[in-house]
């Protein structure tokens, strides 16, 4: 994929089509040193999760100085990261096994892809299967580690069946445990947050626990969410953290106190496209397909709507929220309903914090990235899709 040619920082206000995803690189550099200190601090490895980003060059800075390995969402993930050099990929969404043969053409080719499994009928289905691949697969148990959206509990005898029948499958190998504390994602304060990642290690580590006193490799102990990879609790026992969203963060992460909204390095550039004095609201082009439908940072603080509305500068305009999407329209709003329509005319440009940086990004196919320091805007290109 070729990127085109940079377009002066300076232009990007008036010239760039909208909606289209800023990118200020300065955060996202800052944001991957800060997880890369924690992991180094915790003394485990960091197997930063794409599904957020889905960029090459971003997944380069976030795996610098790091062993290189990442984590994927979709196929179409696997399938861009090992294009762009990337070897060494965790699959971590529970497998279907009619996606095997595009996993098994990467394998072939060289790839290391560890893939997820919660579920004996899965596994029945994948060993029944004629592989391509000659070599054995390397999977991971997924554990619920109080999230309750998949995974077998870390003390069940399911546990011991899955692990013991992976170990005996010749095409297919046991890599270890692996788990997601998505919950956190609904911790009101710092101590909630705390409770929730010590929960989550716990949950693996014991699993590892049980399955190396009945025989088996264990080799990876795996965790992560951003909320509770950012506490300093302790991590002996786990081998890797898999966060995702802390390379861009969100207002999300900044209402529950993970980051701050200075940390945010995504945002959505927008067109101002019609005035509606009556009913007290600007329009803007960025709608549900542009931000998402997501309302998460609602939880804890209500009138963030749909994102909250910054200048071209990046700076805040206190008040300013999107108070409704549909399609391809936003409804820009005052929280004070005093909305100075002036200010705002027809064709002028605003930046949009998104509420979940994950959602808001994904149907974009590139980034426009600011440097400080730098006049040029560069694209890099994205993946998106499954
Ligand atoms: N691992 C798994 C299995 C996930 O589903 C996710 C996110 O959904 C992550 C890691 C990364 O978590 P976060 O987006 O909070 O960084």
């Amino acid at each position: 994929m070729q990127s085109p040619e940079p377009m002066n920082t300076a232009d990007f206000v008036n010239d760039l089509p909208t909606p289209a995803v800023i990118l200020d690189k300065r955060r996202l550099q800052a944001n991957c040193e800060r997880m890369a200190e924690r992991a180094r601090r915790a003394g485990v490895k960091l197997r930063p999760h794409l599904k957020t980003a889905k960029c090459a060059e971003v997944a380069a800075l976030a795996t610098a100085g790091q062993f290189g390995g990442i984590t994927v969402s979709t196929l179409a993930e696997l399938e861009y990261f090992f294009d762009a050099g990337f070897r060494d990929m965790t699959y971590a969404v529970s497998i279907a096994p009619v996606k095997m043969d595009r996993i098994e053409r990467l394998l072939t080719k060289g790839a290391r892809i560890q893939i997820l499994l919660d579920s004996m009928d899965t596994l029945n289905e994948l060993a029944a299967r004629p592989g391509q691949y000659d070599g054995a697969v390397s999977v991971l148990i997924e554990i619920d580690s109080g999230g309750h959206r998949a995974g077998v509990a870390p003390n069940s005898m399911q546990l011991i069946a899955l692990a013991r029948r992976i170990a005996e499958e010749p095409r297919l190998s046991l890599e270890g445990v692996l788990t997601h504390a998505g919950h956190s994602y609904h911790a009101a304060d710092d101590a909630a947050r705390k409770e929730i990642a010590i929960a989550e290690r716990d949950a693996v580590v014991y699993a590892a626990k049980r399955i190396r006193n009945a025989g088996l490799e264990c080799p990876t102990v795996s965790i992560g969410s951003t909320p509770t990879a950012l506490t300093d609790i302790p991590l002996d026992g786990v081998t890797e953290i898999r966060p995702g969203v802390y390379m861009f963060f969100d207002l999300s992460q900044a209402q529950r106190g993970v980051c701050t909204i200075d940390d945010i390095a995504v945002s959505v550039l927008t067109t101002v496209i019609g005035h509606h004095r009556e009913a007290g609201h600007l329009l803007v082009d960025a709608g549900a397909l542009a931000l998402s439908k997501d309302v998460s940072a609602n939880e804890f603080e209500k009138r963030i709507g749909y994102g909250l509305v910054c200048g071209t500068d990046g700076n805040l305009l206190r008040g300013l929220y999107v108070a409704d999407v549909h399609q391809e329209h936003g409804l820009v709003r005052s929280v004070a309903d005093d909305l100075m329509f002036e200010k705002f005319p027809v064709g002028s440009r605003l930046r949009i914090l998104p509420n979940h940086a994950c959602m808001t990004v994904a149907p974009y196919r590139e980034y426009h990235v600011i440097e400080s320091g730098s006049a040029s805007l560069l694209c890099w290109p994205k993946t998106s899709g499954w």
